[in-house]
C-alpha cells in the first residue's frame, strides 16, 4: 500500500463513519477497513423484499442534541417515525413505556394520575431506590411489585442472563415512568429512523474516504505495516491485545429472521416478551419502521445468550469484575502512540447512536485542534 493516510479508521461503524467524514471535511486522507464485508457496523441495514431489515437488532434514532440530530439529517432524510412498543405478558398486552395507558389497562380501578401513583406507592414493598441493592430492588421501589413480575422481571432476566436479585440497580434507570397518556417510548426532542435504511446513511458519510471491506485489523496491519499518521481503533480493546490480561464478558443476541407471505403480523414494530417461558426478548416487525407497503412481511425473534468466540459482541457486562479488567486494557491503551481506543467496543461500554456520534466528532475536533 502506497499511500500514506492521516488515519486508518478500524471499523466501518457509526462512530469510524462519523469520524472519517470529519476528516474528510478536514482535508485529511482517510482509509476505513471493516472485517464485516458490509459498512455500517451494527446499524447495516438490508434490503430484504423491499423492506429495510435491521440485521443487528431493531435500530431508532432518538436525541435531544441539535447538532447531532442535525448532523445526521445531512446524510439520510429521517421519518418520524415513534418507537411505541408493546408488552406481552403471557397473551395480555400492554402499552410501553409505563404511563396511564399501562396503569389502566393492568387495574380497573385506577382511573387519574393520582390513584396510579398511589397504586404504585402501596406495591413499593419498602424498597427505596437510593437504597436498592440489586435490580429487582430498584425496579420495584419505582415502578411496584406488580408491574416488575409482568414487566421487568422476565425480560430482564433473559436479557441479562441471570436473576435480578444479581443484577446491578443502575440498569433500570434506562425505562421511563409517566403519568400522562403517551406511549412515546423515548423523551428525546429528536426521533425517527432514516428513509432507505442506514447503510445508505453510513455510505453517505463515508464518501471521500478509501474503504476495505472483509479486512480484519491484524491481517492488514502484517501485510502492509503501517500506512496512517494515526490509527482509530472502534474494535474490541482485549481483542487489540490478543486477550493478554483476559476476556472481557458480552451478551450476545441470536436473531431469526423469516419472510412472510402476509402484509402484516403484529401490527406494531416492536413488542417486547416479558414473560420467562418465552424464549425470545423482541420480535421485530421491520416494515413498520418505514411504513414500507408491500404485501410481504419481515419478522426477526431475539434471543438473548452469553457470548462465546464466533459470536456477535452486543452488550458489554459491566460489572465490578469486567469493569476492573476494562480499567486494565485502559492502562495498557496509553502505552501505544496514536492508537485510539474509540466506539462502544473500543470504550467497553453502551452508547446510544447520538452519544456514539457525538463522541466521534468530539474526538476528530480535539485531535485537530492540537
Ligand atoms: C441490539 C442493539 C440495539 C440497539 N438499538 C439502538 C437504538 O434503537 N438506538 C440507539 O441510539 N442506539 C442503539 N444501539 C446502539 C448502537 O448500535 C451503537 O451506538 C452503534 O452501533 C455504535 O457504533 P460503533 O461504530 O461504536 O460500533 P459498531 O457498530 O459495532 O462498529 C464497529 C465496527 O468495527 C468492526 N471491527 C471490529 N473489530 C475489527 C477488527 N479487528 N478489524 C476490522 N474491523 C473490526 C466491526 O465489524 C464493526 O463493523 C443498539 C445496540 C444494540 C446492540
Amino acid at each position: 500500500m502506497k499511500s500514506k493516510y492521516d488515519y486508518l479508521i478500524v471499523g466501518a461503524g457509526l462512530f469510524g463513519a462519523t469520524f472519517a467524514y470529519e476528516m474528510t471535511r478536514r482535508n485529511k486522507k482517510c482509509l476505513v477497513i471493516d472485517k464485516r464485508s458490509h459498512v455500517g457496523g451494527n446499524v447495516y441495514t438490508k434490503s430484504v423484499h423491499g423492506i429495510n431489515v435491521h440485521v443487528y437488532g431493531a435500530h431508532i434514532f432518538h436525541t435531544s442534541d441539535e447538532t447531532v440530530w442535525k448532523f445526521v439529517n445531512g446524510f439520510a432524510r429521517f421519518n418520524g417515525f415513534v418507537n411505541s412498543p408493546i408488552a406481552d405478558f403471557n397473551g395480555e398486552r400492554y402499552p410501553l413505556p409505563f404511563n396511564m395507558n399501562t396503569f389502566r389497562k393492568l387495574w380497573k380501578d385506577v382511573k387519574t394520575e393520582a390513584d396510579a401513583r398511589a397504586k404504585i406507592a402501596s406495591q413499593t414493598m419498602g424498597y427505596h431506590p437510593e437504597t436498592a441493592k440489586n435490580l429487582k430492588e430498584k425496579a420495584i421501589s419505582f415502578v411496584g411489585r406488580e408491574i416488575y413480575e409482568k414487566l421487568i422481571e422476565g425480560y430482564t432476566e433473559k436479557q441479562w442472563g441471570r436473576p435480578c436479585e444479581e443484577l446491578p440497580p443502575f440498569i433500570i434507570e434506562r425505562v421511563p415512568l409517566r403519568f400522562t397518556y403517551d406511549n412515546n417510548y423515548f423523551n428525546d426532542a429528536y426521533q425517527g429512523v432514516p428513509v432507505g435504511g442506514y447503510t445508505a446513511m453510513i455510505e453517505n458519510m463515508l464518501v471521500g474516504s478509501d474503504v476495505l471491506l472483509g479486512t480484519p485489523y491484524k491481517k492488514f496491519v502484517n501485510k502492509y505495516g503501517s500506512v496512517s499518521n494515526a490509527v482509530i481503533y472502534t474494535g474490541a480493546i482485549d481483542e487489540y491485545f490478543d486477550y493478554r490480561l483476559g476476556k472481557l464478558d458480552f451478551r450476545t443476541l441470536k436473531f431469526e429472521t423469516v419472510a412472510m407471505d402476509v402484509a402484516d403480523f403484529q401490527g406494531n414494530a416492536v413488542v417486547n416478551y416479558t414473560s420467562k417461558k418465552v424464549p425470545y426478548t423482541r420480535v421485530i416487525e421491520h416494515k413498520h419502521f418505514e411504513n414500507a407497503r408491500t404485501n410481504v412481511t419481515v419478522v426477526t425473534k431475539e434471543y438473548p445468550a452469553e457470548y462465546s468466540d464466533g459470536c456477535e459482541k452486543f452488550y458489554p457486562v459491566n460489572d465490578e469484575k469486567n469493569e476492573r479488567l476494562y480499567a486494565e486494557y485502559a492502562e495498557l491503551a496509553k502505552t501505544v502512540k496514536k492508537v485510539y481506543f474509540c466506539g462502544r467496543l473500543g470504550s467497553y461500554k453502551y452508547f446510544d447512536m447520538d452519544d456514539t456520534v457525538k463522541n466521534a466528532a468530539d474526538l476528530a475536533e480535539e485531535l485537530e485542534s492540537n
